[in-house]
């Protein structure tokens, strides 16, 4: 280390106020004072803190009785002010007792990001190579969706309770349930609003560690750890967080030491009044492959549960989502949507972003019509099986009218208008082309059809009665 010290200062980038004047540059004694602290490091606090925490410690400054050390990061930075700090300025002190303080500063990424620089040469290797370790190390929470924040998540009767005591862990200072535990079937939120949660509470508590990873990631760090004999370091890694997520912990099942460790952290974590964030797929209690200890614990706080999502709650979303992209969707299309993908509203966002592409590629207006060409492969999947019999027979009921009207001639106004709304059911609630529904409304043309669905969209829009109508009509058929 003390042959980088001449060059030190050429590349380290400094942040914060650990600014260092020539004048506070160490004296020769001082520098000798630290290398010998330093080389004690491995006896005094072992092997596996000294090579997580400690080895990057740098010699910055001494000032004022002040012994300045610089660290790549801010993590590590409070991890050693609060638990190897005290006991190094002890050492120190035991040979020097003029040290009163001891001041550790981040020095950031200094040596990765200016090695492409000319200085790159006089950069020993081995800096190098801790550095990146370091960084990779503690940059073990993932990365957080920009777009997975609280004011972006649409709120229905379905996930109303797990949003509001996301909610509350969030904004509270004090831990309302611990842990919280949100479950719910695949493409429902889950992620979001953990996501959500750490954006939330890391802005108000800006110096509060929030540590977010799948189960799986827990899993891989854990083994990785086990090999390396880093065992230590990994506990203490989980240990020092103030808030950890697990996404998606139905992974770890069945992988015994990773649980047993699991279980570990999380009774460690809890004792310390640290707030945890778990997402499954399912209950705790329909946890396979869990250790029973496990399961039980938990479910000790709250456990709250996202339902599929109602057709209202879907086409919440597809709204929201169409203000945030910006795109001219008409109505009609979104509710098609919202009624069609029920499962999943990641493939309902899928759906909604394809069709903007394409408007956005071709430069074509959305109708029903674009978007049923666009989505076919998707639509089939989703297919309910809704015939035109079936169609006809309801909508004539719910106008007291005659089967056969839907395929006379007939005009009038009081037949035309619902079969035209029957038109429009056909071609929004089966794959049907319009010639094939033209055939089952009496051998109509498919352009008559097509006039009655652009129609009937038009008049969803301008005319209440008609969206009424065609709101019942739709839950009959579908519900
Ligand atoms: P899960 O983790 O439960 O599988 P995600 O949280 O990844 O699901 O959600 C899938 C997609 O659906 C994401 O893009 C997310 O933003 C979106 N989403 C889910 N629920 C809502 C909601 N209530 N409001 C807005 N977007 C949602
Ligand atoms: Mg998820």
């Amino acid at each position: 280390m003390s042959s980088s010290k001449n060059n030190k200062k050429a590349y380290l980038t400094v942040v914060g106020n650990a600014a260092t004047p020539e004048s506070f540059e160490p004296s020769a004694e001082i520098k000798k004072l630290w290398n010998a602290i330093y080389k004690n490091f491995q006896k005094e606090f072992g092997q596996a803190v000294y090579r997580s925490w400690l080895k990057p410690m740098t010699l910055q400054a001494y000032y004022h009785n002040t012994l300045e050390i610089s660290v790549p990061t801010r993590f590590m930075k409070d991890w050693i002010q609060q638990n190897y700090a005290p006991r190094i300025l002890e050492m120190c002190q035991e040979k020097n007792t003029d040290i009163k303080r001891l001041e550790v500063v981040v020095v950031q990424n200094a040596i990765v990001e200016e090695a492409q620089d000319e200085e790159t040469a006089s950069i020993p290797e081995q800096v190098k190579a801790n550095a990146n370790a370091l960084a990779e190390e503690v940059a073990l929470s993932s990365p957080l969706d920009p777009r997975f924040k609280f004011e972006n998540f649409v709120i229905g009767q379905s996930n109303a309770l797990a949003h509001a005591a996301a909610l509350r862990v969030a904004e509270s200072d004090s831990m309302p349930f611990n842990p919280l535990f949100i479950y719910g079937g695949v493409g429902l939120g889950k992620t979001h609003l953990m996501h959500a949660i750490s954006w939330a509470y890391r802005e108000k508590h800006p110096e509060k560690t929030v540590m977010y990873l799948s189960a799986e990631k827990f899993m891989f760090q854990f083994v990785k750890a086990l090999r390396s004999q880093e065992i230590v370091a990994f506990k203490e890694l989980f240990r020092s967080v103030d808030v950890l997520m697990i996404d998606d912990v139905q992974f770890i099942s069945g992988k015994e030491s990773t649980q047993e460790e699991f279980f570990h952290t999380f009774n460690a974590l809890i004792d310390l009044n640290k707030q945890i964030i778990i997402t499954a797929d399912r209950a705790p209690t329909d946890l396979q492959g869990i250790d029973e200890r496990l399961r039980s614990r938990l479910s000790w706080g709250l456990v709250a549960d996202i339902q599929p999502s109602s057709y209202e709650l879907r086409l919440g979303i597809l709204r929201a989502k169409r203000e945030m992209l910006g795109c001219d969707i008409p109505e009609s299309v979104l509710e098609f949507l919202a009624l069609k993908v029920t499962s999943n509203i990641r493939e309902l966002e899928g759906a909604l972003n394809r069709i903007a592409a394409h408007a956005d590629v071709t430069r074509e207006p959305v109708t029903l019509e674009t978007t049923q060409n666009v989505l076919q492969d998707l639509l089939r999947s989703h297919d309910r099986k809704i015939t035109i019999d079936e169609i006809q027979r309801r909508v004539s009921e719910h106008y007291n009218l005659k089967l056969s009207d839907m395929h006379s001639p007939r005009r009038s106004r009081n037949v035309a208008r619902p079969r035209q709304v029957a038109m429009y059911m056909a071609k929004q609630l089966t794959s049907r082309s319009l010639p094939e529904i033209g055939r089952k409304f009496g051998g109509r043309d498919h352009t008559t059809v097509m006039h009655a669905v652009r129609k009937i969209e038009e008049l969803i829009d301008k005319d209440p009665a008609i969206a009424q109508d065609c709101d019942v009509l739709r839950r009959a058929l579908t519900g």
